[in-house]
């Protein structure tokens, strides 16, 4: 092959200087193996090298400095840490040294001696001598091809790529021989009209300017572009995909509300349903009449009322001569919600059944057989509901609660369960970043219910030390004389369980203790316990008969017991941000006053000062969910089980929000007219799709 015929595509062993060995380290250390895969890798930060200093005019330890001179010398030093490799550099005027503690060997080597050198790097001040430790040295001729009249390109590296002479300059020397020949071949993949309505460069002019910018401008412009088409991308597949799982997907068509709904709602509704409840029902029978199968994320907080509105669906599939299943993470959370819809329903003859792994023998035997025969309106129970045993007569509309646990692989075995695919509602209480919604979730319609029931008071946060104990025990002791009870959390997390189990046990004597029965009655929960202690515990607590509840998080999805207004958190500097929005959410179901009071002990790091912080500012999940995943990470605020968050190179989730916000209003509107991308003028975007869903093969997982 000649060097003419860099396209796109070349893979990179094949450029002037590469080669086998440093082709396999661009491969396994940041899966660079196209000439585009290189284009792709875009500097990280810029700096301005247009200034040189002088040794005399250093200022201080706190900016790197860039000096043009030459290295006169390198020797080697042994000390008790290994060898130590320091060489004697001069301007022409002053003196320095370069320290390099690591890879002695390599730059010894490699080190140009009595040439022309431009070094980048912090200077130290040590004995009265200024000093640069592991500076950068590149020989002037480099520097002045490389560098134009403008910003100096950094990218990330790696030791190992920095040992076959790929650190950030020779990344950058590289990229560079690429860019002049692969430009001209770049074609325009965005549309027109999105170009215009972004106000994008285009591409050949993004890559040039990415990757040597005359001006910050031109350097933001080019990231704009290249991370917005990153995400527009990605949003066409979504969408896509999206419309796969809807629009192409036969669903049952519920064209009535009937007998059962309006009952229910004019008849036993206990309470008005609030603006935001009605608007999701709208949206939800919409969807249920279209024809097609519905696949929507409800979301919301933590007392918002997801109950009503799914009984409410679950109603209208009953009026339309199908079943409903409402699958929850916990047994403990099946089982309420069987007996909170019964309670909703009353003497309705709706029949509501539970079904979980400890429901055995004649009993499941009875509830497979009704369901089947279609005696059974509502199945509620845990992902026990997908195994293939379970056959619905005719299976309408499934409700995943809390969907946290549950993946896009566990969704389609529902839609399996029936001829038609039943429509999908899935229930969120830990409110979903709005850019992850739209990625993780892009295949959702979404709905929110974001007005909490008249009547409630704003809980109120406090954080509290360990020092402060006596009082809180004290606030305690008085809200339990009005009548409240009280919820007493402790972390556990796997890696350290004996001792939490130990922390959690002597919390539990220090408050029985403290708060000594007959007066005052303590209840606990805990992972180790029998499931019938635990059921036992739990049930004194709901029904008033005890006063604390002790526990780990075994509580933390979904106990309704509204007379409980106090939620103090052990350790809370342990739990992540969502965790505790959960567990505040557990209080403030009453009417009264409610309060959560966050302990910690000791001295608090960055991330858990603002997690605490965050908590006792706002009771907004949504503002908590933005927080979680700055400080997490996408990745981790979905879990990593099935993290579905899809795999970028240039754009990111959290700093580039209003790029995707765009990108899937836009994507959305050139799907509109053109569905298959089928237009000549869609050509190099569906292009460019395709190429994009090669190399992104999670893009087709999380769709
Ligand atoms: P979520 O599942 O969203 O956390 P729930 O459905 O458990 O919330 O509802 C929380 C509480 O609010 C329940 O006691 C429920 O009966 C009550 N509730 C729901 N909707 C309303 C409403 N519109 N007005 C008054 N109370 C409501
Ligand atoms: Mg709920």
């Amino acid at each position: 092959m000649t060097m003419a015929e860099v396209l796109p595509s070349t893979h990179v062993e094949f450029l002037k200087g590469v080669g086998p060995k440093r082709s396999d380290a661009l491969v396994s250390e940041l899966g660079i193996r196209t000439c585009m895969d290189l284009l792709m890798h875009l500097p990280f930060r810029y700096e301005d090298r247009s200034q040189f200093h002088r040794i005399d005019d250093i200022q201080g330890e706190h900016t790197a400095v860039q000096l043009l001179g030459v290295i006169t010398s390198v020797k080697e030093v042994r000390g008790g840490k290994g060898t130590r490799l320091v060489a004697t550099f001069t301007d022409g005027e002053d003196v320095m040294e370069l320290q390099w503690f690591r890879g002695a060997q390599w730059i010894v080597r490699n080190l140009p001696v009595q040439k022309q050198v431009v070094i980048y790097g912090r200077p130290h001040a040590f004995k009265g001598k200024w000093s640069i430790a592991h500076p950068e040295v590149e020989l002037l001729s480099h520097y002045e091809a490389r560098k134009g009249d403008g910003l100096y390109p950094v990218y990330s590296s790696t030791e190992k790529l920095g040992r076959h002479g790929l650190n950030s300059q020779g990344l950058a020397r590289l990229i560079r021989n690429v860019l002049n020949k692969l430009i001209p071949a770049l074609t325009e993949t965005l549309p027109d009209n999105v170009l215009q309505e972004m106000q994008l460069v285009g591409r050949g002019t993004a890559f040039r300017w990415a990757h040597q910018p005359a001006r910050a401008e031109e350097a933001e412009q080019a990231q704009k572009r290249l991370r917005f088409e990153e995400l527009f991308l990605l949003q066409l597949t979504l969408l896509k995909h999206k419309k796969t799982v809807t629009q192409d997907l036969p669903g049952v068509r519920f064209t009535e509300v009937g007998v059962h709904f309006n009952t229910f709602y004019h008849d036993h509704l206990p309470f008005p349903l609030t603006e935001a409840q009605k608007r999701v029902l709208r949206e939800i029978r919409a969807d249920m009449n279209t024809g097609w199968h519905m696949n929507r994320l409800l979301q919301g907080d933590v007392g918002s009322g997801k109950t009503v509105v799914a009984l409410l669906s679950a109603l209208l599939a009953k009026d339309n001569g199908h079943q409903a299943a409402i699958m929850a993470p916990t047994e403990i959370l099946a089982q309420q919600h069987v007996e909170g819809l019964r309670e909703l329903l009353g003497p309705m003859p709706v029949r509501v059944e539970l079904l979980t792994g400890s429901v055995k023998g004649a009993a499941r035997r009875t509830i497979l057989e009704d369901l089947a025969a279609g005696a059974i309106d509502i199945l509620v129970g845990t992902h026990a509901l997908i195994e293939p045993t379970v056959i619905f007569h005719r299976l309408g509309l499934a409700v995943i609660d809390e969907q946290h646990r549950f993946g896009v692989a566990q969704r389609a075995k529902l839609w399996r369960k029936s001829k038609v695919s039943p429509h999908i509602l899935v229930m969120t209480a830990t409110p979903i970043p709005r850019t992850l919604a739209m990625t993780a979730y892009g295949d959702l319609d979404s709905s929110i219910l974001d007005e909490l029931p008249p009547g409630r008071k704003p809980i109120q946060t406090v954080h509290r030390t360990d020092a402060a104990r006596l009082e809180v025990f004290q606030f305690l002791e008085n809200q339990i004389a009005e009548g409240r009870q009280v919820y007493l959390v402790y972390p556990l997390i796997e890696e350290s369980a004996t001792l939490d189990h130990k922390d959690l046990m002597d919390g539990y004597e220090s408050v029985v203790r403290r708060f000594p029965p007959p007066q005052t009655q303590v209840a606990i929960v805990h992972g180790r316990m029998k499931p019938e202690d635990k059921a036992w515990e739990m049930d004194r607590f709901a029904k008033g008969q005890a006063h604390i509840l002790v526990a780990t998080t075994v509580i933390e999805v979904g106990v309704n017991v509204p007379n409980a207004s106090v939620m103090v958190i052990e350790s809370a500097e342990r739990f992540g941000l969502s965790q505790l929005h959960q567990l505040r959410g557990r209080v403030g179901r009453g009417a009264s006053q409610s309060y959560c009071i966050l302990m910690s002990n000791g001295e608090l790091g960055h991330d858990a000062r603002r997690r605490l912080e965050t908590m006792c500012r706002t009771n907004d999940g949504f503002e908590i969910a933005e927080v979680d995943m700055e400080l997490r990470g996408p990745g981790d605020v979905l879990g990593t089980q099935q993290s579905g968050v899809p795999d970028l190179k240039v754009a990111d989730l959290v700093r580039d929000r209003p790029l995707l916000i765009s990108a899937r209003y836009l994507a959305q509107k050139t799907l509109d007219v053109d569905p298959d991308l089928g237009r000549p003028n869609h050509g190099t975007l569906r292009e460019a799709l395709e190429t994009a869903l090669k190399a992104r093969s999670n893009w087709v997982r999380i769709s």
